[in-house]
């Protein structure tokens, strides 16, 4: 059974600029891991809805150290849970490329980061393993990790592209709210 064919209910996504998506998330303890393990058909389900490629516990409203990705190349799902990670290593050499969010509906805007990134980080069954990506997988690593820590990618743009981008979004949402 994959994980997209779960009929698991959807976990409504929170909006920029809801609180929670600029809160740290605390690390996920041994007590946590029922929670964590209902919690990943959940955010899986919810991440392939929106869709996404990554999806952070904080953005459903749970500030825990869970995150899932999959990039899904060709199609193929490739499902990653990455409980408590951290980057253990960055190459010098940065590369640019353009993010969206989940939190920022329909807002885009180049980055720039690590080209390269390894990541340290237990599995859903609390084995320890390590990650390097390179490219979106690298981009996708850091953005998500940056949710865990209340960081959004607009933080890394310049103040005047950040405040255009998060006018924009307002208004969107305003107008979306309007239209219900
Ligand atoms: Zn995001």
């Amino acid at each position: 059974m994959s994980v997209a064919e779960t009929e698991t209910p959807l976990l409504p996504i929170h909006i920029v600029p809801d609180p929670v998506l600029r809160k740290v998330a605390r690390a996920v303890t041994p007590a946590d891991m029922e929670e964590v393990r209902g919690l990943i058909p959940a955010m899986f389900a919810t991440m392939y809805a929106a869709p996404g490629i990554g999806l952070a516990a904080p953005q459903v409203g749970r500030l825990l150290r869970l995150v899932v990705i999959d990039l899904a190349p060709e199609k193929v799902l490739e499902p990653i849970v990455l409980i408590n990670p951290e980057i253990i290593a960055a190459s010098d050499e940065t590369a640019s490329r353009e993010e969206g969010c989940l939190s920022l509906p329909e807002q885009y805007a180049e980055v720039t980061r690590p080209a390269r990134v390894a990541v340290r980080y237990l599995d859903e069954t609390g084995v320890k393993k390590e990650i390097e990506g390179e490219g979106l997988m690298a981009a996708c690593l850091q953005h998500e990790i940056d949710h865990l820590n209340g960081v959004l990618f607009v933080d890394y743009l310049s103040a005047l592209k950040r405040n255009m981008l998060l006018r924009k979004l307002a208004k969107e949402q305003k107008d979306k709210a309007a239209r219900k």
